[in-house]
């Protein structure tokens, strides 16, 4: 060699991008050092915290948002089985653990690769996606669920107004992969006997686009969604995947429940109707999401109330969709205020083991063993009859289960988002929510209510140290 090839050779080392990892910055590069200790971790038994040696890596700083992309590309593509362990970690690696600045081109850089393997994978076609699909599922791989997972947070992260510029990538390929693909078409109705899995794959694409475009009012009309679903998209922002299962009053029914629920009171992107898909639960379970059953609209009805009060029917179909979107209500209206979840936290405590000391009756430890059910539990009978939970509520209170009110005064005090007033409801046997005057509330200085006014009567309660003392009704 001689003296100038050297130069030269020196100089191309030194500006490549290669020796600034090596001779600049000195840091290990991320492939495969990271990739061998994500392939450490198997099934469940790694510990969330302190982190393995993976977090020497996904704690730096030192990497760019090029460099994460190219080792996510190399590791999803070379990890053909992703266990649990994985895909649990990953998600604190990314979005929990360590500092944001260090989070941002981790998780950032995941995005494409991941988009990639859904795209890739689509391109096989609806029999052998089936085929894979199914395989992953009877040996509780996570490959998809992860690859979702990547996408639908990264653009969540950009709606919260991180890499915006990723968000612009994406939507257009995904909408590009909805539009080339038929079976991905929202009125495509693909038969889930001969295609296992590939409606539940379809309905995690639009997860995503929900996200993504939820500030789109056009985005159902644009893809060419079946009018009723275009509609709740327009309405409400979000996407009913079905495969073109629900009949058009299940739609009617939906669309009368969410236009009585304040739409910053939930945050969903998508309800699905697994029946009409494929009945694996908890497959690629996305974001924002809940599932309703199709239970003949309109056919079956419910009574949810204690006997102490008389019984109100309703339809069956609507009480678990008005049962779902509260599920969400929960977790993101009140679980996001602290007071309103120390609240609800405090009111179970207090109500204990005892099923009596519930306004509803799911059987003893119910809601202690299962405290993301009581919200959702209350809103059966508040929106089946809402003077009808009062009364109850009361009638609990006289026999001398005092929390069974507290209950449904939370009940109200979640739905009077603070203010003098609370919305009331009755559902019908046919699915049909009407919304009634509204009740008057009077409260405490502690903003404890002390006196609830509904159209024909009024209800009284005294309050001590935050614990209900004594209920009265004229
Ligand atoms: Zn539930």
């Amino acid at each position: 060699m001689n003296k100038t090839t050297f130069v030269l050779i020196l100089f191309a080392l030194l500006f490549s991008p290669l020796s600034r990892v090596y001779v600049q910055e000195n840091k290990k590069p991320l492939w495969p050092n990271l990739a061998n200790e994500l392939w450490k971790i198997n099934k469940g038994s790694y510990n969330k915290w302190p982190p393995n040696s993976a977090g020497e890596y996904f704690g730096s700083t030192a990497y760019t948002y090029e460099e994460y992309e190219d080792f996510w590309r190399h590791f999803l593509a070379q990890t053909p089985q992703i266990t649990w362990g994985i895909r649990s970690y990953v998600s604190y690696a990314l979005y929990y653990w360590f500092s944001p600045e260090a989070r941002k081109n981790s998780s950032a850089g995941s995005c494409i690769p991941a988009l990639e393997m859904i795209e890739n994978f689509t391109e096989k076609g609806p029999a052998e996606m089936s085929r894979i699909l199914l395989e992953h599922h009877k040996q509780d791989l996570q490959n998809f669920d992860l690859y979702f997972y990547l996408v639908s947070s990264c653009v969540r992260a950009a709606a919260e107004n991180q890499n915006i510029h990723l968000r612009n990538v994406v939507v257009p390929r995904l909408r590009a992969l909805v539009k080339k693909h038929d079976f991905l078409s929202p009125v495509a109705q693909n038969d889930k006997k001969k295609f296992p899995l590939l409606n539940t794959y379809r309905s995690a694409i639009y997860n995503i686009m929900a996200e993504a475009e939820r500030e789109n009012p056009e985005l159902a009309k644009e893809l060419g969604f079946p009018a009723p679903h275009e509609n709740i998209w327009r309405k409400y922002r979000v996407i009913i995947s079905d495969n073109n299962g629900l009949m058009p009053r299940a739609f009617e029914i939906i669309d009368g429940i969410f236009h009585h629920i304040p739409t910053d009171m939930h945050q969903l992107r998508l309800i699905t109707v697994l029946e009409y898909l494929d009945d694996y639960r908890g497959t690629y379970a996305p974001y924002r999401m809940i599932n309703i059953f199709k239970k003949n609209e309109g056919i079956h009805t419910e009574n949810g109330f204690l006997k102490d009060v008389p019984p109100h029917h309703s339809d069956q179909f609507a009480i678990v969709v008005v049962h779902e979107i509260n599920h969400n209500v929960d977790a993101s209206w009140i679980d996001s205020q602290k007071q309103l979840s120390d609240k609800k936290k405090e009111i179970i405590k207090r109500a204990g083991r005892r099923s009596a000391n519930y306004i509803r009756d799911l059987g003893d430890g119910f809601f202690e063993n299962s405290p993301q059910e009581f919200f959702a539990s209350i809103s059966n009978i508040y929106f089946a009859n809402t003077i009808r939970t009062l009364d109850l509520g009361q009638e609990r209170c006289r026999k001398g289960f005092r929390t069974a009110m507290e209950h449904a005064l939370f009940f109200v005090e979640v739905y009077s988002r603070g203010g003098d007033a609370a919305p009331t409801f009755v559902l019908d046997e046919h699915g049909t929510l009407t919304r009634g005057k509204d009740l008057k509330l009077k409260r405490n200085k502690d903003g404890d209510i002390v006196e609830v006014q509904a159209p024909n009567k009024k209800f009284f309660f005294t309050w001590s140290h935050g614990k209900l003392a004594t209920c009265m009704s004229l």
